[in-house]
């Protein structure tokens, strides 16, 4: 067995966000975007493949996620575990019902939990339901989510729903009583005929019980904070070495360079810092809407300076500026078009040399990944939370790219100018 969790992620984000929990407990990780074409490197202890399955037809879901197993199983995995979100996001359709039965029915496995709680981030269950902070899901503004609106917070009903069979629920005050009496509690519910439990968790020591109990079940499912436990399961076992060396990365090289697409109020100001010191160019959306070759400018611009010192291209604008440019040629419109620039700016700067490389804003992050052709980021350390630098591999062929996907609204004001002293 080469590795020793293998995980299915509905999403992007919660790929990453997992990865980064399974690092924290030292575990070397990789993400892939969808199911790789090649083996998976021998230094790894975990993979999550990301996939965008959480709002597809349950069938599309299915097909795809079966596809990740049947991978990570020709790699060898000893553990799986499907990861949806902190809150639950699916409908009476499924997909997570359908998903799990599905990859159960491939595993053989007889029982599983689903357990979403995140306490970190605020969500907790008691007694089967899902809170958001101190609301139930179902008043949280889970409830008007365009795509998957939770207007139910029991989660044993919920999963029920979108399930063909039973769903069972394993309780706080059994929780409470530890290891040994969860795992009684699975073999009574898996005896009385369900096929999952829900299980309550109010604290990161809850979930770290709940690993332990988990450590002989083929599959688990849940958001991240169900997989906080599991990597001592593999320490204890012997299978797994801890070292603080987890979230190391190859060395890197190359000039550096930050692309900023987003407009959120924390990438606005790491902008305005690192303008003020270091050389930037601001893509005009007016220009570009009337059909400047900006990506060439851009290029032009940023060749003669590449490897001196880390430079900025950005279209990050302020509230105002953008509410005008969205009026004029419309926000789905300009938002695309400023991606796909992004992107091919991207493309250009790795050709010209740049192998440090960070991308603020999500959707910018998904079209520039997009357009470099990246197939797996390997996670190094954190920059701040959720952000963490990445080894991305581009294929054969393609020098790796130090590569960190910043979310809009995360890091501080010196982000753009402190990341760069993590790498080595
Ligand atoms: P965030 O993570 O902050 O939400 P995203 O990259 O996901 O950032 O989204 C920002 C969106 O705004 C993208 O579609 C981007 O192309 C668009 N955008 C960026 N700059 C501007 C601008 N100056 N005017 C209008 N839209 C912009």
């Amino acid at each position: 067995m080469s590795i020793l969790l293998g995980c299915i992620a509905d999403d992007f984000t919660g790929a990453t966000d997992l990865a980064g929990i399974l690092v924290n407990g030292g575990m070397r990780t990789l993400v892939t975007i969808g199911v790789p074409e090649r083996a998976i490197p021998a230094d790894v202890d975990a993979v999550v493949v990301a996939l965008k399955s959480r709002t597809t037809p349950p069938d599309e879901a299915i097909r795809d996620s079966l596809g990740a197993l049947d991978y990570l199983r020709r790699q060898g995995t000893r553990q799986y575990y499907f990861k949806y979100c902190s809150t639950f996001d699916s409908t009476d359709r499924g997909n997570i019902g359908p998903v799990a039965e599905a990859l159960m029915g491939a595993l053989g496995a007889a029982f599983t939990i689903a357990c979403p709680a995140f306490p970190a981030n605020a969500r907790t269950i008691y007694k089967g339901y899902l809170f958001v902070g101190d609301v139930l899901l179902n008043e949280s503004g889970m409830r008007n989510h365009p795509l998957t609106p939770m207007t139910h917070a029991n989660l044993v009903r919920v999963l029920a729903l979108q399930s063909t069979r039973p769903v069972g629920l394993v309780e706080h005050g059994t929780v409470a009583r530890g290891a040994p009496a969860i795992t009684e509690r699975f073999a009574a519910l898996q005896a009385k005929g369900d096929y999952c439990a829900i299980v309550d968790a109010l604290s990161n020591d809850d979930l770290m019980v709940l690993g332990e109990a988990c450590r002989d079940m083929v599959l688990l499912t849940g958001g991240s904070g169900a997989a906080l436990g599991l990597p001592a399961n593999f320490v204890r076992a012997g299978l797994l070495r801890l070292t603080d060396a987890a979230d190391r990365l190859p060395p890197s090289d190359g000039a550096r360079a930050v692309l900023a697409g987003s407009c959120s109020t924390a990438t606005q100001a790491q902008v305005a810092k690192m303008r003020a010191t270091h050389p930037a160019f601001e893509i005009d959306p007016v220009a570009l809407a009337a059909g400047e070759d900006i990506v060439g400018a851009a290029l032009e611009w940023a060749t003669p300076k590449l490897g001196q010192e880390p430079i900025l291209i950005s279209s990050t604008a302020s509230p105002d500026a953008v509410r005008s440019a969205q009026a004029r040629y419309g926000a789905e419109r300009l938002g695309g078009l400023i991606e796909n620039t992004l992107a091919n700016i991207a493309g250009g700067l790795v050709e010209r040399d740049v192998g440090q490389l960070i991308v603020a804003g999500g959707e910018t992050s998904g079209a520039v990944t997009k357009a470099l052709g990246v197939q797996s980021l390997r996670i190094g350390p954190q920059i701040d939370p959720g952000v963490p630098w990445t080894q991305a591999d581009r294929g054969p062929g393609n020098r790796p790219l130090a590569l960190a996907l910043k979310s809009g609204n995360f890091g501080t004001e010196d982000f753009f100018l402190k990341a760069w002293n993590l790498l080595v």
